[in-house]
């Protein structure tokens, strides 16, 4: 067998699951074996029941003492049943499996695996996992992958699948020299791939995990390096002078910038001014002010007789960002004629938007990331701004050069990362920081409940409707695929639904949607029609709507601090005093501690290097990926040692031999053959 070969090839997998593990991009054997886990598990060796005195997920072997009660609630069957070791009895309860009165039969004896709850002077155990004694001691004995999945598909069929890859097939050779792995202390690529599915111990773990990263960040920075041509200063085809209509839309703004977005205003002016192609990053925490600064931008570009464009991830915030073009330019007499450009328009719209953008009648184009890939014909486009851009400002630069034009590059962010990554990540991005909010702004109240206090939040969220305001609430994330994210936000709207008055508007929004109902949504509430806003994290990147004053995040211990402190972002942005609301399912010290400091504060910066603090560079478990940058499994915080000795070494190569031809750095090429490694395609990102 060989990488490239399909799924199909493998024992156990027919059409069927194919088409199931297609949803999960899987599609070749190199594809799984660059699945990697999410996270894995370990299981600890038996306690006994008299040993349970809080909450805990704890293994506990039981033997049957009584026989198994079934009842029926609406469509959900209960069966009960008790358990027993020398020292307590316990409350078995399974869900939907009747099946098991088969099974649990008086005298018979298992191991029970899972959250184990001291109900008055009873242990409750709700659907716990079964095992044979043999079985157990089998899985004591390793650390266990836990993959993404997705409906229909069980951690054990990826698992196995997995497994008989690593087995029968041959492993691509190590794109990297035998003698910086040395140097790094990195393991062989095969090893590597082996030990991150089944890890030997947690040792073998952090090491597979590094040589991983190290990968990750290579390739993409050697690619970065390598399109060095395209990130020379090159003097720009569109110089501009500085105009008075800047100046004026400052005056009449009904706020005065911060000194911090006065800075990054003059950096660029300055840029665009200079004759030179600019190249700027603005990194701003959320709310910050960003948009201003750029609205600002395009002032000085279309008053200078040239086009522009602000390119947004989602359609929604493309939309948003459209909106504010016509109700500025209207307020403000601005000299703007706006276009919108996005994929769920119907050809008939795009092909007007085309054609009054090929003519120049319109003069700023709002729109997704596609805009620049599209077939879109520009007269003079000058100005290209991406908005809550977390990724790399180089790859758009290549594909305008292909098309062969040379704009001025502004690119947004508000992932904060710290200076010295910022240089690896960016290059030869000019950075300006926003670091300062603006003033008259309450700060967000925040604050961390457990699960009990769901209803008493419920009524603060009714009672701030009641006073005009609207409300966020972040649905939990799925553990293991059971159900899929949509019916998670759904049921749950349902449920928020009739926990509050009839008269608040409830709806959900979630990213398997059709872009258009998604809009439709996002603009009723908006328009504040639509009261409370259930939603999965799609709506974490830059949506405004500064009526919402309430943010309530299900599950907030499954997320990033980071991820956190975004979706934190989406409140506070008006005159009304906002409220935050981590829900938390676990209350072990640790998460609640994590979720403090997003308590104490509003700072992401201070936040991320808080998080990593507390997490420690070996802690592996459960951790989420910070969510800044697509890297596969390189997170750019956890693993920071290993994006500079990355970058280092990509320096020192490039520089000895850019073209790769000795024999000392051949090898290498491996890192871009598609066919061979698994490198992170460029283009995706
Ligand atoms: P972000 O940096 O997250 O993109 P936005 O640009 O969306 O933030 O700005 C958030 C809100 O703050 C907007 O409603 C905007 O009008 C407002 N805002 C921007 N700058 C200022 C300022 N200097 N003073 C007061 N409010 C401001
Ligand atoms: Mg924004």
């Amino acid at each position: 067998m060989n990488l490239k070969d399909h799924i199909l090839e493998l024992k156990g997998i027919g059409e069927k699951s194919a088409n199931l593990f297609r949803k999960l991009n899987i599609e070749t054997l190199k594809d799984l074996v660059f699945y990697y886990p999410r996270d894995y598990e370990t299981f600890v060796p038996c306690i006994k029941a008299s040993e349970v005195n809080a909450p805990c997920l704890c293994a506990l072997k039981l033997r049957i003492v009584d026989d198994c009660k079934i009842r029926k609630i609406r469509n959900l069957t209960i069966l009960n049943v008790s358990g027993a070791d020398d020292t307590g009895v316990v409350q078995l309860t399974f869900f939907n499996m009747a099946y098991l009165k088969n099974t649990l039969k008086r005298g018979t004896t298992y191991i029970f695996r899972g959250q184990v709850l001291p109900k008055g002077t009873n242990l409750v155990m709700e659907h716990p996992k079964m095992y044979k004694e043999d079985e157990y001691a089998q899985l004591l004995k390793g650390i266990w992958p836990k993959y993404p999945l997705t409906k229909g598909i069980t951690n054990q069929a990826i698992t196995k699948a997995v497994s008989q890859v690593l087995d029968v097939c041959p492993m691509p050779a190590d794109p990297l020299p035998d003698f910086i792995r040395d140097k790094e202390g990195l393991l062989p690529l095969k090893e590597a791939l082996w030990q991150i599915h089944f890890p030997s111990n947690r040792e073998m773990l952090v090491k597979a995990r590094k040589r991983l990263a190290f990968d990750d960040f290579f390739s993409v920075i050697l690619q970065l390096r390598r399109s060095k041509e395209l990130v020379e200063e090159k003097t720009s085809d569109f110089p501009m002078i500085e105009v008075s209509q800047c100046t004026r839309l400052m005056e009449q703004l009904p706020y005065q910038l911060t000194n911090a977005q006065q800075r990054a205003w003059q950096e660029i002016c300055q840029d665009l001014s200079s004759g030179i192609c600019m190249n700027r990053l603005i990194q701003g925490d959320v709310g910050s002010g960003k948009t201003v600064v750029a609205m600002l931008a395009l002032l000085m570009c279309v008053s200078n007789g040239y086009q522009g464009s602000m390119m947004a991830p989602t359609e929604v915030l493309a939309r948003q960002h459209y909106e504010s073009f016509l109700s500025m330019t209207k307020k403000y007499n601005l000299p703007f004629k706006p276009v919108l450009l996005v994929g769920s328009m119907s050809a008939k719209d795009k092909r007007e938007a085309y054609s009054q953008i090929a003519s120049g009648q319109a003069n700023v184009v709002l729109g997704t990331h596609a805009i620049i890939q599209d077939k879109v014909e520009f007269k003079n486009l000058a100005l290209v701004i991406t908005d809550e851009q977390h990724r790399f400002g180089v790859r758009q630069r290549e594909t305008l050069a292909e098309k062969g034009m040379q704009p001025h590059v502004l690119v947004m962010s508000a992932t904060p990362i710290p200076r010295t990554l910022a240089i690896i990540l960016y290059g030869d991005l000019h950075i300006s920081v926003i670091d300062e909010l603006p003033g008259e702004r309450l700060p967000i109240k925040n604050c961390v409940v457990g699960t009990n206090y769901r209803n008493t939040a419920y009524k603060f969220i009714a009672s701030e409707v009641s006073k005009g305001r609207q409300a966020y609430v972040i649905c939990p994330m799925v553990e293991e695929g059971e159900m899929e994210d949509l019916e998670n936000v759904v049921d749950y709207a349902e449920k928020l639904k009739a926990a509050l008055p009839p008269e608040i508007n409830v709806a959900y929004l979630h990213g398997k949607m059709r872009p258009a109902d998604k809009n439709q949504i996002m603009e009723s509430f908006g328009a504040g029609h639509i009261h409370v806003l259930v939603s999965t994290t799609v709506i974490e990147v830059g949506i405004n709507v500064p009526n919402a004053t309430v943010m309530m995040v299900e599950n907030a211990e499954r997320f990033g601090l980071a991820q956190l402190h975004q979706l934190r972002g989406r409140v506070g942005r008006g005159a009304h005093q906002s409220y935050c609301i981590f829900v938390s399912a676990k209350t072990e010290e640790d998460t609640l501690k994590r979720l403090e400091i997003l308590n104490k504060s509003n700072d992401g910066f201070f936040i991320a290097g808080e998080d990593l603090k507390m997490r420690g560079p070996g802690d592996l478990f459960g951790i989420r990926q910070s969510g800044a940058f697509s890297f596969k499994i390189g997170d750019i915080y956890n693993d920071s040692d290993m994006l500079k000795a990355s970058s280092e070494w990509a320096d020192v190569i490039l520089q000895e031999d850019p073209l790769l031809s000795c024999e000392k750095y051949n090898c290498i090429k491996g890192y871009f053959d598609e066919d061979a490694f698994n490198f992170i395609d460029f283009k995706s990102i």
